[in-house]
């Protein structure tokens, strides 16, 4: 059989987005695509340099001249137009983000559906955002911040990319995006659907490359006001130090260890699938899954039973079959890292209680692992504590109410939390004790118009309506 009808297509990419049109790459290192699903080489991407990054930093600084001094209409119709011109790619943009990431069907479409109403979401806040406000003799107008840079993760590509971009055009800020090396593909369809919009020259630039390059040139450069910036911690870190140097603001959205409180007068029948949607939410591989299910010793027999029957449902395997609950992590450093938590867990004494280490039967060629389920966790163990970004759930038992929220909040993170039970106002008394960013009550829910960040070292600042938009603004006050 001829091996070269057997090779599937190599897409290549050789040019940023930069003042409006793709511009050939002045970087020289290249890095290819890989299928997460089998390992196999599906791209080719040039990564862009610091001259690159300077190039597309020009064009959002010189288009900032004008953009920034749009009204509330101006950038609300070019918020409209944004909506239209990515809601027309929203199948492309999920199968995209199904090859290239190994998103699962259910999930991606949702998520990239998230990106796209991103824009709806920030036109209406912007809407009842007052940019100006005056009282005796004094005015405030709340300004855009000036270029920004917008860095992002792979485990959202579309919705991160659409998220900030909105917020900003919002405030009137231009931008330079840098997406994920691991998002190329995904990017490039996004780039192709934000280029439908005809927004101004310059007002968005995208440059893909290494966050040690190009990311790195954005925090440096001073002609970039704010960097705002989805990711790990260690890179948040390293972000906020070297952007003092140029009195950079920061928003900083990282990671989580997000706990899951089942309350002793909870129905299982629903809060178990609840509890495990919530840990294993984009096959675990995402900042606000609930990966500590605290559980009352008194119904812990219960639970585990209600996990074992329920975990038939998390099925693992092809992300494009849309029967399928988990799909393979993004790379073959990601699969590793879960294994290698997988391993630690059991080393510490924890129980598993389904899943364990290695490939599921039948997935040895992609990067899949076994959705796990860990018992006798205690909170103070390695996979109690930190990140592991796979689907790995930690169940944490507690005597008390108040050893639940102790339990809960004894974490570095605080991004996102839940709480699970019968009597609503006790579960609010609860949500209200917790130290995260959100806390749902009762179900995985969401509202495109409330704050989005963590407490602690899950981040700083807000994303998401009208608090993701003040993030690119400065106020100014005159007084006559
Ligand atoms: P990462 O920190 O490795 O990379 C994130 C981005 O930063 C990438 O674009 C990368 O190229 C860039 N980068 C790397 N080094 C850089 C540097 N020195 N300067 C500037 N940019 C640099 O994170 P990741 O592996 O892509 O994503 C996983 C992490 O993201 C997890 O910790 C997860 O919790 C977090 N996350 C947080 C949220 C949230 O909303 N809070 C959402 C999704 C993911």
């Amino acid at each position: 059989m001829n091996t070269s009808a057997q090779e599937e297509t190599v897409q290549t990419i050789t040019t940023h987005y930069i003042d409006g049109a793709l511009v050939k790459s002045h970087g020289r290192e290249a890095m290819n695509v890989i299928r997460p699903t089998d390992g196999k080489v599906i791209g080719r991407v040039a990564l862009g340099d610091e001259e690159d990054t300077r190039l597309a930093i020009a064009a959002a600084k010189r288009a900032f001249a004008s953009f920034g001094r749009t009204t509330k209409e101006e950038r609300s119709r070019y918020l409209r137009q944004l909506h239209t011109a990515v809601s027309a790619r929203i199948d492309d943009l999920t199968a995209v983000m199904i090859e290239e990431y190994g998103g699962v069907t259910r999930f991606a479409r949702l998520l990239v559906e998230s990106g796209v109403n991103a824009f709806a979401a920030a036109d209406k806040a912007l809407q009842e955002l007052p940019l100006r406000e005056s009282w005796g003799k004094t005015t405030v107008t709340l300004e855009p911040v000036g270029v920004a840079g917008l860095i992002t993760a792979w485990n959202a590509n579309a919705l991160f990319i659409c998220l900030k971009l909105a917020s900003a055009i919002a405030a009137g800020c231009t931008v330079v995006l840098k997406p994920s090396e691991f998002s190329s593909l995904q990017t490039r369809v996004m780039v192709e659907a934000l280029n439908a919009a005809e927004l101004p020259k310059g007002v968005f630039n995208v440059v893909t490359g290494l966050g040690t390059v190009v990311g790195a040139e954005l925090v440096r450069n001073p002609d970039v006001a704010k960097i705002s910036f989805t990711g790990s911690v260690a890179v948040g870190e390293a972000i906020m130090r070297d952007a003092a140097a140029t009195m950079k603001r920061v928003t900083l959205e990282l990671g989580g260890k997000s706990p899951t409180i089942l309350l002793d007068d909870a129905a299982l029948d629903k809060a178990i699938p609840t509890a495990l949607t919530l840990a294993f939410l984009n096959s675990g591989q995402a900042c606000a899954a609930g990966t500590r299910l605290l559980v009352p010793k008194s119904r812990l027999d219960e639970v585990k039973r209600a996990i074992r029957d329920e975990m038939r449902a998390f099925t693992v395997g092809n992300p494009a079959d849309p029967n399928i609950m988990v799909g393979p992590m993004v790379s073959q450093k990601q699969y590793e890292r879960v294994e290698s938590y997988i391993r630690k867990g059991i080393e510490e004494g924890a129980e598993v209680l389904v899943g364990g280490e290695g490939h599921p039967k039948g997935l040895e060629a992609g990067y899949f692992v076994k959705p796990t389920v860990f018992v006798n966790v205690k909170n103070d163990m390695t996979i109690a504590q930190e990140e592991i970004f796979g689907p790995v759930l930690c169940v944490i038992a507690y005597d008390a109410e108040e050893e639940a929220i102790r339990i809960a909040n004894d974490s570095k993170y605080g991004l996102h939390s839940a709480v699970l039970g019968s009597d609503i106002v006790r579960a609010r008394r609860v949500a209200f004790q917790l130290r995260a960013g959100r806390v749902v009550i009762n179900n995985m829910t969401d509202d495109p118009q409330a704050p989005w960040g963590g407490f602690k070292y899950s981040g700083v600042g807000r994303e998401y309506g009208k608090y993701g938009i003040e993030a690119f603004l400065e106020p100014k006050a005159i007084l006559e």
